[in-house]
């Protein structure tokens, strides 16, 4: 625990695996911190079962795949097959990971940096922010809703439980659909709840028809239009629990009725979307930019883009951000200017990113 690492790295995706293996490379010391079960846990978690994975590479853009290694293969295979071969090749080359970390802070003192993450704090001389752009959202409640799950990691988890999922969108239901088939499978009875807010759910027709088969075959789906989570509290047991509200009916006198459901948080998902990194960097005191009218054509008016030198520096020195987590785009300072700069979400852009910022990085630790 008492390691200065040359760098720690924050979510192993393809741009901080790419970093990782770089360190590796060029004869630093590191750590790769991910808060899934996983190295690629974003893709694992955000691709469609089957989804092919394709080595696109912007047309503007002239260099190669700087790590060949990391490439997706010319002709797209699965994204199971591709997770699979990242994980034997991080498995392979003795990459330092530690998963079910989740992220919190940076702290500066003399000489290094501390990363605070639920396991704890890691040192590191320089820090690289790779945590991808799909942080997702936090149910707002009266009191805390830390514990409820956001993605589904294992379905099998929930069997023998009553289970609720919350939001009404395609993430929702391909969870819905995944613990309903565990569930079908293992003979398991015990009803899946689906929560939405509004009364109608939205999703599309791919989605939808793989959920009606599932139904059709015996899926025991309970489904909660209109219900809003209300509260987060904790019983006379000890045990987290989430209120639910699943209607209310309003008297004429002004009272209200209302039913709701109680469900440990250990029962819960709640896949309501997901949000910008600017509350996190704001949080973590790294500067951004709103755009305004004219300013920016790629982000929108009201987006706030990160700012970054040429490096990928932020403006807390030795942070450094790269990949999906400053994409579509972000303010570039060169020659004492300030400009959008487009980067597109591709995982040619993740890896190339994690390259040059490692070489970066390299050399400032030779020289200091
Ligand atoms: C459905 C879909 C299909 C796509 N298909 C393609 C394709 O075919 N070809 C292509 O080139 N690109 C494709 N992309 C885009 C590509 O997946 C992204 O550009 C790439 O994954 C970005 O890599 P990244 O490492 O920056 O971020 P991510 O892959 O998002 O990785 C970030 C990692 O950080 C972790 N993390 C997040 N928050 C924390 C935290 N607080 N603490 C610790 N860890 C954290 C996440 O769990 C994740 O593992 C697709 C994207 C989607 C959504």
């Amino acid at each position: 625990m008492n390691t200065i690492y040359d760098v720690v790295i924050v979510g192993a995706g393809p741009a901080g695996v790419a970093c990782a293996f770089m360190c590796k490379k060029k004869g630093l010391s590191y750590l790769l911190i991910e808060s899934g079960k996983s190295v690629y846990q974003g893709i694992i978690n955000t691709y469609p079962e089957g989804k092919k994975v394709y080595a696109s590479k912007p047309k503007d853009m002239a260099d190669n795949f700087l790590i060949d290694e990391l490439r997706p293969p010319d002709k797209p295979v699965t994204v199971e097959m591709y997770v699979q071969y990242v994980q034997h090749f991080v498995q392979h080359e003795n990459l330092s990971v530690v998963t079910e970390a989740d992220f919190k802070d940076i702290e500066t003192h003399r000489g290094f940096f501390s990363v605070v993450t639920s396991k704890g704090a890691f040192r590191g001389k320089k820090v690289v922010l790779s945590f991808g752009n799909s942080i997702p959202k936090e149910l707002t409640v009266y009191g805390d809703a830390k514990m409820v799950a956001k993605t589904l990691d294992d379905p099998r988890k929930y069997l023998g439980l009553r289970t609720l999922v919350i939001g009404g969108g395609n993430t929702a239901a391909d969870v819905v659909i995944s613990i309903l088939k565990v569930k079908r499978q293992e003979n398991d009875h015990q009803p899946v709840y689906w929560a939405h807010f509004s009364e109608k759910f939205d999703v599309n027709k791919e989605t939808a028809q793989r959920l009606g088969e599932e139904i059709l075959l015996g899926g025991h789906i309970r489904l909660l239009p209109g219900a809003t989570p209300r509260i987060g509290e904790v019983d006379e047991e000890g045990i987290d629990r989430l209120v639910i509200r699943i209607n209310e009916f309003h008297e004429p006198d002004g009272i209200q009725l209302y039913h709701a459901m109680s469900f440990p948080m250990k029962n819960v998902i709640a896949c309501i979307g997901s949000q910008g990194s600017s509350t996190l960097l704001d949080n973590l005191q790294i500067q951004t930019i709103s755009c305004t009218e004219g300013i920016c054509k790629v982000a929108k008016e009201g987006d706030r883009l990160v700012m970054l030198n040429s490096e990928f520096e932020t403006t807390r020195k030795g942070i450094y951000m790269i990949g999906g987590a400053i994409s579509p785009s972000y303010m570039k300072m060169a020659d004492g200017s300030i400009s959008e700069q487009k980067h597109p979400n591709l995982i040619y852009t993740a890896i190339n990113d994690a390259a040059a910022v490692i070489e970066t990085i390299s050399s400032k630790l030779q020289d200091s």
